[in-house]
C-alpha cells in the first residue's frame, strides 16, 4: 500500500506542477483530476482524501471550461497534500481495505430502480457475495443463463404485470437447479404476496426492508438450494446421472462386477467445439443441443448402461459385458446417426453437431477408477487431435494431453497510473488455474482502438474507466458493443458510485459488470476472477 500512496502523491505532484507553468487551467480539467483523485485514493487507503475530493467535486461541472487562475486552483486542491500526519493511520485503514468476506455465491439481482440495485449490490458485496444486475427482463435472462446464479432477487410492483411474467419464465427455469426466487415488493399486500408465492416465488420481502433479515433468509434459501442438489443423482438438464452418482454408486457396482469377472468398458464423451455452438447460437440453443445429446444417447443404450454427466459438456457411458473392441463399434454408430441429429437456432436455421470419444476397458479390479477415466481421456484428446467426430481405444504409448494453458487478455483503460500500477502489481499475481494473464495498459479509449492488441485471437477483459478525457468510458463501451463481438469482450465498468445515470447507461449499453470507484484491490481481484472464470 505504501508504494501505491507514495506514488499516488508523486503523480498528483507532477500534474500540479504542469499546471503552475500554465496561465490557467479549465475547470473541466479540475473536475477530472479530482474525480482521479477520488477513485484512486480510495482503493489505496486514502480514504479522507478521497471523501473530500468528492465533496470538492460537487462544486465544479465536468462540461465547464470556465478557466481557472493558479491562485484559485492551488487552495482549492491543497487538501490533496496537507495532511500526510494521517498516513499511519491510513495504512492501518489499507490493511482492512485488504479483507473480503470470502463467499463464493452469485446473486442474480433484478430489479428496475437503479437506486435499490445499487444500494442492494454494495450492502452484498461487502458480506461477499457476487452479484450479478439486471435493470430489465431481457438481461436478466441473459445472465441467468450464462452464470447459473445460487439466488434470484426480482423486484416486483403491484401493477406490473411484467414483473410476475419474468417471474414465471425465471422460475420454470430455475426449477430444474432449485434456484429460489426471492421477491422484493414496494408494497406487503396479501393479494401480491399470494400471487407471488402461486407462481413459484420462495420468499417475498416488502421495502422498505433491514438488510440484516434479507441477508438472513437469503442465507437460509440458498443452504436449502444446497442440500436439494446435493440429494439428487440425476443431472436436471440433461437427463443423465451425476458426478455424486458417479462416485456413490460406482465404487460399489466396480466390485460387484469384478468379482464376477465380467467385462466393462468405459468411454469418454465430449462434444466438438462446443464453444463455438455457445458463442454462435446462443447458451439457450447450447444447452438444448447439450441436452439433447445426452438424450440421444440415452435412447440409444442399453438399459443397463449408465450415461453420467462428468463436467460441463462431457459425459462418461458405462458399458458393462462390452469388451473395448465392441464399445468402439457402438461409438461409431453413435457418432455417425448423431451427425445426422439436427438442431435449430433461434432464427429457424438448422444445424447438427458432434463430438469425439475415448474408450479404455476396465479390466483390472485394483485400478483405481479415476486412473480408468484419465486413460479414456487420454484417447479422447488422440480422438481430437486427429481431426474429432471419431472414436480412440486408450494404448500405453498415447501421449498423454499437456493440460491447456490459455493466455487471458486484461486491459485496463483507465487516465490515472496509479490504478494501472495497482492493477498491474495484483493482477500478474493472480492465479488462475493454467491460464497466464497477458495484461495490457491503456490511458484512454483511442489508444486501445489503435492498438492491434484487441485484434488478437481470444476473449478480452476490459476494465473500463468511466471518466476520462477525450472518449469517455461509456463511448469506448458503445463503439465495443457496435463494431466488436460482445462474446468476445467482457467488460467491467468502473464508475463513481453517485454517477446512477452512468451505471444505468452502461448496463443498456452492454458493460457485464461495474465496480464503484472507490474500490478496494480485494474487490477488484474476486470481480476479475469470476469474469475471468466465465472466459474459460
Ligand atoms: P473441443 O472440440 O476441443 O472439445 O472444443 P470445445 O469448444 O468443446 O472445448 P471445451 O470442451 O474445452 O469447452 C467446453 C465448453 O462447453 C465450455 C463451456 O462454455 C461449455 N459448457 C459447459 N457446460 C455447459 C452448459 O451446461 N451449457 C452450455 N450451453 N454450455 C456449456
Ligand atoms: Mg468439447
Ligand atoms: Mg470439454
Amino acid at each position: 500500500m505504501e508504494k501505491y500512496q507514495k506514488m499516488f502523491f508523486e503523480r498528483m505532484k507532477k500534474t500540479l506542477s504542469q499546471w503552475e507553468l500554465k496561465d490557467f487551467v479549465e475547470e473541466g480539467n479540475i473536475y477530472r483530476f479530482l474525480h482521479t483523485v477520488k477513485g484512486t485514493a480510495a482503493s489505496i487507503g486514502l480514504s479522507q482524501i478521497s471523501n473530500e475530493a468528492d465533496l470538492k467535486i460537487e462544486q465544479l461541472v465536468e462540461t465547464e471550461s470556465r478557466p481557472w487562475r493558479k491562485e484559485e486552483w492551488q487552495p482549492f486542491l491543497e487538501f490533496i497534500f496537507v495532511d500526510r500526519m494521517q498516513e499511519e493511520e491510513v495504512q492501518r485503514e489499507g490493511e482492512n481495505i485488504e479483507k473480503v468476506t470470502e463467499n463464493e455465491k452469485l446473486i442474480l439481482l433484478v430489479d428496475e430502480n437503479i437506486s435499490t440495485v445499487n444500494s442492494l449490490k454494495a450492502s452484498l458485496e461487502k458480506e461477499g457475495y457476487m452479484v450479478l444486475a439486471a435493470l430489465s427482463a431481457k438481461k436478466a435472462l441473459k445472465l441467468f443463463y450464462d452464470q447459473k446464479p445460487d439466488c434470484i432477487l426480482l423486484g416486483i410492483h403491484e401493477r406490473n404485470e411484467n414483473g410476475f411474467q419474468l417471474l414465471d419464465t425465471l422460475f420454470e427455469k430455475s426449477q430444474a437447479y432449485f434456484i429460489p426466487i426471492i421477491l422484493l415488493c414496494t408494497e406487503d399486500k396479501k393479494e401480491i404476496r399470494l400471487r407471488g408465492y402461486e407462481r413459484g416465488a420462495a420468499d417475498f420481502i416488502a421495502k422498505p426492508f433491514e438488510f440484516d433479515e434479507l441477508k438472513v433468509r437469503l442465507e437460509n434459501r440458498i443452504k436449502y438450494k444446497d442440500m436439494a442438489s446435493n440429494a439428487v443423482l440425476i443431472d436436471e438438464l440433461t437427463g443423465a446421472f451425476n458426478r455424486k452418482f458417479f462416485k456413490m454408486e460406482l465404487s460399489r457396482y466396480l466390485y460387484e462386477l469384478n468379482r464376477k469377472e465380467d467385462d466393462l468398458s468405459l468411454v469418454v464423451l465430449d462434444l466438438d467445439h462446443f464453444k463455438k455452438v455457445n458463442d454462435q447460437y446462443g447458451h439457450v440453443v447450447g444447452d438444448i443441443v447439450l441436452s439433447g445429446f445426452a438424450q440421444f444417447i440415452i435412447k440409444n443404450k442399453r438399459n443397463s448402461d449408465y450415461l453420467i454427466r462428468y463436467g460441463g459438456e462431457e459425459f462418461i457411458l458405462l458399458l458393462p459385458h462390452t469388451k473395448k473392441e465392441d464399445a468402439k463399434t457402438f461409438v461409431d454408430r453413435l457418432l455417425r446417426e448423431f451427425s445426422m441429429v439436427s438442431f435449430l437456432s433461434e432464427e429457424g436455421k438448422s444445424f447438427s453437431a458432434t463430438f469425439s470419444a475415448g474408450v479404455v476397458e476396465v479390466d483390472n479390479p485394483s485400478t483405481h477408477i479415476e486412473e480408468y477415466v484419465k486413460q479414456a481421456d487420454t484417447a479422447l484428446y488422440d480422438a481430437k487431435n486427429h481431426g474429432r467426430n471419431q472414436v480412440c481405444i486408450y494404448e500405453e504409448n498415447l501421449e498423454v494431453p499437456t493440460t491447456k494453458t490459455n493466455n487471458i487478455h486484461i486491459a485496463v483503460i483507465d487516465d490515472s497510473a496509479v490504478v494501472h500500477e495497482l492493477v498491474k502489481d495484483r493482477l500478474s499475481k493472480l492465479s488462475l488455474g493454467n491460464n497466464e494473464i497477458d495484461l495490457q495498459s491503456f490511458r484512454e479509449g483511442e489508444s486501445f482502438f489503435a492498438s492491434a492488441w484487441h485484434k488478437q485471437p481470444g476473449k478480452f477483459l476490459i476494465l473500463l474507466d468511466g471518466i476520462m478525457p477525450g472518449m469517455d468510458g461509456l463511448e469506448v463501451l458503445r463503439m465495443l458493443r457496435n463494431d466488436y463481438p460482445e462474446e468476445k469482450f467482457i467488460v467491467l465498468m468502473l464508475t463513481g458510485r453517485k454517477s446512477e445515470e452512468d451505471i444505468v447507461r452502461a448496463l443498456e449499453l452492454g458493460a457485464d459488470d461495474y465496480l464503484t470507484k472507490p474500490f478496494s484491490v480485494a474487490e477488484l481481484e474476486a470481480r476479475v476472477k469470476r469474469l475471468v472464470k466465465r472466459m474459460m
